[in-house]
């Protein structure tokens, strides 16, 4: 099976797509046809060439010389390349425009260009030109293939040729190369049917005069007039016999030549590093694709712009190849980040997404121009990094959120008994949540060595500490609350009896009594506050208040119970029978048997008045010992209540209003009255009996 290529048949045992290195690498390709178009197939064939990963690991040779001097069948014995050979019966031209084969077994790029006799033939000098400046980009080597009776004609196709050649050679590499170095290339001489009776060596003397003659005729632009050939080329020479006449000697001379190309420990090794025109493999195909364009335009071709366009092109194809597995990597986890998950080794996934990538782009853009290569990496970490951020940043907040959870499970873990130790509770988790933060953060840093500095989690830290303190306050706050309002219900239960049994005695000192111990109960119950506060950490100010609402609750307890014993009904049952104590019955105890001497009417009103002396006592708070009059803050608040109710102190003493107190009085009066009519029927009813 034969193998189309351009339209051309190439002989071959296998097929075109054949993995195997023999198949491919016998595969042809014109890479400028007749219509002077540059092939689109060239980067493909590279790579079936197997050479697109080589690098500057490979090299590339180009001939020259007359139409039929044998320069395809040279390179086919040199290569074991299959250009097309001139049918010796039919004597027409085969190769047109450029072609292009591996050397068999080779790292090499064998070039095969259309007989530039242009000259002879009449035809227009153009394509000599063009390719002769097409070969120069490219190649190291320049096979110079002439016949021995064409040495010294120095007015030959072959000498136009070379005019051309090295004029053209100082359009393109008069200048230094970014590199600095001046830009070399050798030009072998093959000379053919060589019949022996001139030795080499006069040969080779001829050609090199030949060639000073014509470099002396260049007319070159003036900053480079001083410059020689041999600033730029070096000359090399090797001759042939006839290759039918002598056969034998042909084959032989031919393996040995071809040993030039090959043994790299020769001192006439061909490719020397020199001649590189150090463009990577990957990127010959573009770049020789851009250099015929501009030839092709007539534009000047100025060689480092070319290998900047070429270090762009393929920076970015490299750099697009790297971005496009690491984007496949990074969306994997875009969902369960932006889900709020906490990705287990996320950091170390885009570390080494990250890592990959740039080795990767650094693997095949670094062997381009510095610049571009180095511009074209800044882009590509940019990108990166601009994709990894959102994962980082969302990678934080969901560790930030998680910590919190975990903060406030372990505050309130530890708040479960009864004896903890409020700020030791806060200190742990505070701890454990800090480290856990941090460790979390830390691992989610996208980047290595000096590049993780950029990473930076300080603000987020901050915060978080932040939320701690918060949320451990609100926890204070709350357990405060709860604290205080246990206290208050103790303090209640404690002062409910004692406050009945003092009251329900109406002496003078019945409010010092009550007072007292009002303020017992209450010292109790700040002692127990401030012994529980002492492991809260409070602060001053939380003490304070704390304490305030605890004073005001106790006071309003105490005025509630005050309420509750002085409710009008108990209250004139307590006037009644305070007064029943005093006119129904004597200094003994004993029930009156009312008689008419009896003197009713004083009786009546002794024990009327002095119970009535009862309403004013109880009508306010006031001690008789000054010291007891109970002084509450200037302004007591119940920071601890939702809402703040207005409180008076000073009102609040007061037990009845003066118009509760009149009409408390007037509706004693009518039992007191009741009572004194009765005592008055009693005795005329005894009177009657
Ligand atoms: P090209 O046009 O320069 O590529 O030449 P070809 O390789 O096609 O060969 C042209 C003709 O010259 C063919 O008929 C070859 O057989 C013949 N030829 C090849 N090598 C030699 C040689 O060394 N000496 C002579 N006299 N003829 C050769
Ligand atoms: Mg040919």
């Amino acid at each position: 099976t034969d193998i189309q290529l351009n339209g051309h048949t190439v002989p071959n045992g296998a097929s075109a797509h054949a993995s195997t290195d023999n198949a491919a690498s016998f595969e042809r390709v014109q890479i400028i046809n007749d219509e002077k178009q540059f092939t689109p197939e060239l980067t493909k064939q590279v790579e079936r060439w197997g050479l697109q990963n080589a690098g500057f690991d490979y090299d590339i040779v180009a001939v020259f010389g007359s139409q039929s001097t044998g320069k395809s069948t040279l390179l086919n014995r040199l290569f074991g390349t299959n250009f097309d050979v001139m049918d010796e019966t039919r004597r027409q031209q085969t190769t047109k425009g450029i072609w292009m084969c591996r050397g068999k077994g080779m790292n090499v790029m064998v070039m095969d260009v259309e007989g530039t006799d242009g000259r002879e033939r009449g035809e227009d000098q153009d394509f000599e030109r063009k390719s002769a400046l097409f070969s120069l980009a490219s190649s190291e080597v320049l096979i110079v293939n002439l016949w021995e009776h064409q040495v010294g004609l120095y007015q030959g196709a072959n000498m136009g040729l070379l005019k051309t050649v090295f004029e053209v050679n100082l359009g393109l590499f008069g200048k230094k190369t970014a590199d600095g170095r001046n830009q070399r290339t050798l030009l072998l001489f093959v000379i053919r049917d060589h019949i022996g009776t001139t030795p080499l060596a006069n040969l080779q003397a001829t050609l090199s005069a030949d060639m000073e003659k014509i470099w002396d005729s260049l007319s070159k632009p003036p900053e480079l007039q001083d410059r020689r050939l041999s600033d730029y080329f070096d000359l090399s020479f090797a001759a042939l016999p006839h290759k039918i006449l002598a056969a034998d000697k042909f084959e032989s001379d031919v393996q040995e030549l071809r040993k030039r190309f090959v043994d790299k420990s020769r001192d006439d090794y061909v490719f020397k590093p020199a001649y590189h025109k150090r463009i990577p493999a990957d990127g010959v195909a573009f770049y020789m694709e851009g250099i015929w364009e501009q030839v092709q335009t007539n534009k000047d071709l100025d060689l480092p712009t070319q290998q900047e366009l070429l270090a762009q092109f393929r920076c970015d194809e490299i750099s697009a190849v790297a971005l496009s597995e690491f984007n496949e990597q990074a969306k994997s986890q875009k969902r369960p980040v932006e889900a709020g998950r906490v990705v287990e080794g996320l950091g170390a996934m885009m570390r080494s997404w990250r890592t990959t990538a740039l080795e990767r782009y650094d693997r095949d853009a670094s062997r381009y121009h510095p610049g571009v290569y180095k511009r074209k990496r800044a882009d590509l970490v940019g990108v990166l990094d601009s994709t990894l951020s959102p994962l980082f940043l969302g990678q934080l907040k969901n560790l930030h959120k998680a910590c919190l959870v975990q903060f406030k499970t372990d505050m309130h873990e530890g708040m479960r008994g009864e004896n903890y130790n409020f700020a030791e509770i806060v200190a742990a988790a505070r701890e454990r949540c800090e480290a856990a933060f941090d460790a979390g953060a830390r691992e989610a840093v996208p980047a290595e060595g000096e590049e993780a500095a950029q990473w930076t989690f300080d603000d987020e830290f901050t915060l978080l500490r932040e939320e701690m303190s918060s949320v451990a306050d609100q926890c204070r706050r709350d357990e405060t609350k709860k604290m205080v309002n246990v206290i208050e219900r103790n303090f209640k239960k404690q002062i409910s009896e004692p406050v009945e049994v003092h009251l329900s005695k109406s002496a003078p000192d019945m409010w010092d009594k009550v007072l007292v111990t009002f303020r017992a109960t209450l010292g109790k119950a700040e002692s127990a506050y401030l012994a529980k506060a002492k492991s809260f950490n409070c602060t001053e100010a939380e003490n304070a208040t704390a304490l305030s609402t605890l004073r005001k609750r106790a006071w309003m307890a105490l005025r509630a119970k005050i309420d509750e014993q002085t409710a009008d009904q108990s209250f004139l049952a307590k006037l009644r029978t305070y007064f029943e104590e005093r006119f129904r019955y004597d200094e003994k105890g004993v029930p009156r048997v009312w008689t008419p001497s009896d003197d009713i009417d004083g009786a009546f009103q002794k024990a009327r008045d002095e119970t009535l002396e009862l309403v004013p006592l109880y009508s306010k708070i006031a001690p008789t010992d000054e010291s007891l009059a109970w002084t509450l803050p200037a302004e007591p608040v119940d920071a601890l209540a939702s809402s703040e109710e207005e409180f008076d102190f000073a009102a609040s003493l007061t037990v009845f209003s003066e118009t509760k107190a009149l009409d408390l009085v007037a509706r004693f009066r009518k039992d007191a009255d009741a009572f004194y009519v009765e005592a008055k029927r009693s005795t005329v009813s005894s009177v009657a009996q």
